[in-house]
């Protein structure tokens, strides 16, 4: 029996995990009504999950596209939904007070705000947008212990580790018996390539991933790694483990999904089909367990199970977030931005492939130390390393 339906706020909803958290959602009418759904500037996309989940608010990030959407459901006779517009009113349909639950799935730094106002109201936040992670971790996770706010981690491999984890670990990692936690991943599109071939690859060719179907972004990122090198991170906050406590494996299948090893030798791991819905419906549903639309695992037709180190000469991007993560401080946030520039640079065709490391690299070095202490400071790092970034693209 479900005592009471959750209200759900999907941030990014017309993104890739957006449009599988509503089709999760939409299985289950009734433990889960969407209260309100926010995007940046698609019009044409978000129309259809109105029209489908008939939510109290819709907010475009865009002030015009927002105008455009209000016309539009006009015309359409769609008058449930108010319509608003900016980041403050993404920010304010993931605190409302009628909102039990929060998919924190926008891309990038532009989901700081939002997923800090989610978990500073308490609410329970599922988080994809690791980037708000990475450049805030302290932050972010200071503020979870203070509002109460439940953080279920929706990364797949996060979200692996955490159902392979004892229920305890809050009280540490050594006092519960962990010894190290094994993050995979694929290793992208590029594994085998010819190294002397990577100068020269297209962001199509980036963004067509093996295994997983993603947003643009996470698509290159998975390309040079440094999703990889994001996730590291992302898993030092989560699981209050230090760098050395994780270690990256590069597992071609994507069928385990990450890896936890226990002091007595036990290594306790995650497999099924790569598709996000199983990590949502994971996190939509705990401590329970809900139908998710995901196939079961053929472990026959699967076979072989491959793993190996990963190369850091051919994925410098993993070796720039592993040294970010060590120094600690602003790195992270600097890092992260510095990517973001690089990658959006890479998918305009401005830069190469192989520039996106070289970008970051003469950042994290130019860019100066400081601490992270509030979330202005972050924002204010953040902006300095995309200019920083962008003269180093101009340099090129
Ligand atoms: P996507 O590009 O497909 O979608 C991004 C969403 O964010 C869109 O709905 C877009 O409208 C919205 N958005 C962008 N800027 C915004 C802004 N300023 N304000 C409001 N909305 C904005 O990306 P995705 O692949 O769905 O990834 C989303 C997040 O989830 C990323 O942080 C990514 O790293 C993470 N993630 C994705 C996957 C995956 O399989 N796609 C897996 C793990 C983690
Ligand atoms: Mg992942």
């Amino acid at each position: 029996m479900v005592a009471q339906i959750q209200s759900v706020t999907v941030l990014g909803s017309t993104g890739s995990i957006g449009v599988s958290t509503l089709d999760v959602v939409r299985r289950h009418p009734d433990r889960y009504r969407v209260f309100a759904l926010a995007a940046n500037s698609r019009v044409d996309l978000i129309i259809p999950q109105i029209e489908a989940c008939n939510p109290r608010y819709a907010v475009m990030n865009e002030p015009v596209a927002a105008e455009q959407l209000r016309v539009q459901l006009q015309a359409l006779g769609i008058n449930g939904t108010e319509v608003l517009a900016g980041e403050q009113q993404v920010a304010m349909v993931a605190a409302h007070p009628e909102v039990d639950t929060v998919m924190a799935a926008i891309v990038g730094a532009a989901g700081l705000i939002s997923t800090m106002a989610a978990v500073h109201a308490g609410k329970k936040v599922m988080l994809a947008n690791k980037e708000s992670l990475v450049m805030a971790g302290d932050l972010l996770m200071q503020a979870v212990a203070d509002s109460g706010a439940t953080l279920l981690p929706v990364d797949s491999e996060h979200n692996a580790i955490f159902q392979c984890m004892p229920r305890d670990y809050q009280r540490g990692l050594a006092a519960t018996g962990v010894n190290k936690i094994l993050l995979t991943g694929s290793g992208g599109p590029f594994r085998q390539l010819p190294i002397a071939q990577l100068h020269s690859v297209t962001p199509a060719q980036a963004c067509a991933h093996p295994n997983w179907d993603m947003g643009k972004k996470i698509s290159v990122d998975s390309a040079t790694m440094m999703n990889k090198g994001l996730e590291f991170i992302e898993a030092c906050w989560l699981f209050d483990a230090r760098p050395d406590q994780v270690e990256v494996v590069v597992h071609p299948q994507s069928v385990v999904h990450s890896m936890v090893e226990y002091r007595d030798g036990s290594v306790l791991a995650q497999l099924g089909n790569p598709d996000m819905r199983t990590a949502i419906a994971h996190c939509l549903a705990y401590p329970e367990r809900i139908d998710s639309g995901v196939a079961s695992l053929d472990i026959i037709r699967t076979a072989t199970l491959d793993f190996e180190a990963p190369d850091y000469q051919r994925f410098p991007c993993l070796r720039l977030a592993d040294q970010a993560a060590r120094a600690g401080g602003m790195a992270m946030a600097v890092l992260n931005a510095a990517n973001e520039i690089a990658v959006a640079a890479f998918l305009e065709q401005h830069i190469r492939f192989t520039d996106i490391a070289i970008v970051i690299e003469q950042v994290l070095t130019a860019a100066p130390s400081i601490e992270p202490v509030s979330l202005l400071l972050v924002q204010q790092a953040d902006q300095e390393a995309r200019e920083l970034a962008r003269r180093a693209i101009q340099d090129l």
